[in-house]
């Protein structure tokens, strides 16, 4: 017999060979319907597979993580099993689940997988699925493996074997496909119900562009219909919230083949956009203590040999700039941090001095591969909303509490409601990965999780996550399709004040380290952008809004009437314009409706006789007559409440 501790602790005994879907099935039937594989002391295997031992078991279903990559991983194999049927030959490269759904890499040889093709495989996955094929393990010895697929004529499959170690290879077959394959699966296909294959692209072989091109295949599938409808709506609506189109659309950004790719162009509405934002957070870190520094864009190859960046990146970044001078080598600013110490030892500093808070908008420049860069969130010149504070131990607690303060007040003011906080920390286990004294170690651990406890946040807690010189913190936003996005981050570092050699003269008269802490509460000005489009679907809070109201006069005869408003607006800080086209006001107003423009403001002969302006709101329709300062007074007061700190 066997003990299994189940999450719950509570222990079952069994006959030793027993299985996931066994455990379950004594729990109700219902359960061992819906188990799709277990965890067995922290791994992910069959829920057909038999545990010999005392163990510590998970059931996953659909509502776990893992039981999602479980179906989706079993479904790639399904997939590849109708694809052989339809087109005999075909061979496969991998086919892994990923973050939503799976794909599969497949060799059609002459014949060109397209559109209509999927709707093929789908069909045929669906009839297979119905078949409730179960999906059976078994331990192949390295030559069987490799005899198998000679025989097949797989050699992608070969060259995979001929990695591997033999004692550990097993087989996978479901209906009459064998996938050379770790496993876990599902324990049969009858959970695959509903099918979507979404798209086809190209794949080189092992992510090498000198190697032969594959067919990349991607898919989706759900227990239930209904949860692949939602899936493929959230996908539509995430489609038109897409920042690169909607940043064309409005105007925001743009990019040149000339310029270089993964390089933003800032088109003059966004320019503005960014300006706002910055100087908004300009203010705030003001308020908090904070100053201004500004570096250059390059910096020293010795600078990033002593931070380290050049051992760790120094392959992968852009080139180094050489100069007349024999030897002489400067990078391309990979971060600000570098040169924010050596602006701290510009003088010497006294415990009395600290904390010090360096801010700058610093822009940087990584190198990343063309076929990883998108839109604006993955850029090769980017802008970080950069700061390090540097303070005494002690302080910690505090300074992190002054950053988070300042994350949740910009959280709030852009409409981000939806987030999760996570809390990296050391691996207690494995603590010589790490720099720094055990002391500062747990000191500043307990300062982030006291922090948050205080703050009331909800936060997920990962030890083994933190840095190699310090804890951090890491805000996930979601946004308003539920989608998650990293944006803001806060580092307790250790490493960077050794190497630079910090210090300051403590009350006892002696040198010591200061600790160094990194923020960035937007993460980059790019990325945060981008992450703000597809949030509030092009429609920015009345704050940051380009255009907050466009002034709509019904005919030519007031235009005069109309430049008047306008130049009212301005002078109390409304950003406005004039609609002059020879345009129906309906078709106007539709078209500020589209571009999402918070007010219009339409004038006709009764607004001039009067001096006022009717007032709509976009998405919401008529506000009624206002005079100009009165509609001026509605937005400050509506702004006003936007970015107060209280709720
Ligand atoms: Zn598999
Ligand atoms: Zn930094």
């Amino acid at each position: 017999m066997i003990n299994i501790t189940l999450p719950d602790n509570s222990v079952r005994k069994y006959e030793a060979g027993v299985t996931g879907l066994e455990i379950a099935a004594g729990i109700s039937e219902g359960l061992a319907r819906n188990v799709f594989s277990a965890k067995v002391d922290g791994e992910v295997w069959d829920a057909t597979r038999p545990i010999g031992h005392d163990a510590h078991v998970q059931l996953l279903t659909w509502n776990d993580k893992e039981g999602k990559s479980t179906m989706w991983h079993s479904s790639a194999h399904l997939m590849a099993e109708a694809i052989e049927a339809l087109y005999p030959g075909a061979k496969f490269g991998i086919g892994p689940d990923i973050e939503n759904g799976f794909y599969y890499d497949v060799d059609t040889g002459d014949r060109v997988i397209t559109d209509a093709d999927l709707v093929r495989i789908e069909a045929k996955m669906k009839e297979l699925a119905k078949q409730k094929q179960t999906y059976r393990r078994r331990d192949v010895s390295k030559q069987e493996a490799l005899d198998y697929f000679k025989k097949k004529g797989d050699e992608y499959k070969l060259e995979l074997i001929n990695e591997l170690e033999d004692g550990k290879i097993t087989f996978y077959e479901s209906g009459g496909f064998v996938d050379l394959c770790r496993g876990p699966h599902l324990p049969d296909t009858s959970p695959i119900k509903a099918i979507k294959l979404t798209s086809i692209a190209g794949a080189y072989w092992r992510g090498d562009e000198k190697r032969k091109q594959l067919t990349r295949i991607y898919g989706i599938t759900f227990p239930k219909n209904k949860e692949l409808e939602e899936y493929l709506h959230l996908l539509e609506e995430a489609k038109k919230r897409d920042h690169r189109r909607l940043g064309k659309e409005l105007e925001i950004f743009t990019f040149s083949q000339k310029v270089g790719s993964g390089l933003p162009l800032w088109l003059p509405k966004g320019a503005e956009l960014r300006e706002r934002l910055e100087s908004y957070l300009k203010k705030v870190q003001k308020e908090a203590g904070y100053q201004p520094v500004i570096t250059p864009h390059i910096g020293n190859v010795e600078l990033y040999k002593i931070s380290g960046h050049y051992q760790k990146y120094g392959q992968e970044s852009f080139r180094p700039i050489t100069t007349p001078v024999e030897g002489e080598a400067f990078f391309l600013k990979p971060m600000n941090c570098p040169h924010h110490c050596e602006i701290y030892n510009h003088k010497p500093h006294s415990y009395k001095d600290l904390p010090i808070r360096y801010a700058e908008f610093g822009t940087v420049y990584r190198y990343e591969q063309s076929g990883e860069l998108h839109g604006l969130t993955r850029v090769r010149g980017f802008t970080q909303d950069d700061a390090h504070i540097f303070c005494t131990p002690d302080q910690v607690k505090d300074e992190f509490k002054g950053v988070m303060a300042i994350v949740m007040k910009i959280f709030k003011a852009l409409d981000f409601d939806n987030f999760v906080t996570q809390i990296s920390l050391r691996d207690p286990d494995n603590k010589e990965k790490y720099i720094g004294t055990d002391e500062n170690w747990e000191k500043a651990e307990r300062a982030i999780l006291e922090v948050a406890e205080e703050t009331g946040l909800e936060t997920v807690v990962v030890p083994g996550e933190a840095a190699f010189y310090g804890p951090k913190m890491d805000f996930m936003v979601k946004d308003a399709l539920g989608r998650s996005w990293q944006l803001g981050t806060i580092q307790v570092d250790y490493n960077l004040p050794d190497r630079f050699e910090l210090e300051y003269i403590g009350s006892d008269n002696e040198k010591h380290r200061p600790v160094m802490i990194h923020r960035a509460p937007f993460g980059s000005m790019e990325r945060f952008v981008a992450v703000l489009i597809e949030h509030c679907a092009g429609k920015f809070p009345l704050w940051l809004a380009p255009v907050q109201a466009i002034i709509l006069p019904i005919s030519e005869k007031y235009h005069t009437y109309a430049e008047k408003v306008l130049s009212l607006l301005q002078s109390s800080e409304v950003r406005a314009e004039i609609d002059t086209r020879s345009e129906k006001t309906g078709k106007k107003i539709r078209d500020a409706e589209l571009k999402r423009i918070p007010f219009m403001l339409i004038v006709g002969e009764r607004e001039e006789a009067d001096g006022t302006i009717s007032v709509r709101r976009q998405g919401e329709g008529d506000l009624g007559t206002f005079s100009v300062d009165g509609f001026s007074e509605l937005i400050r007061e509506e702004i006003r409440k936007l970015l107060s700190d209280k709720n």
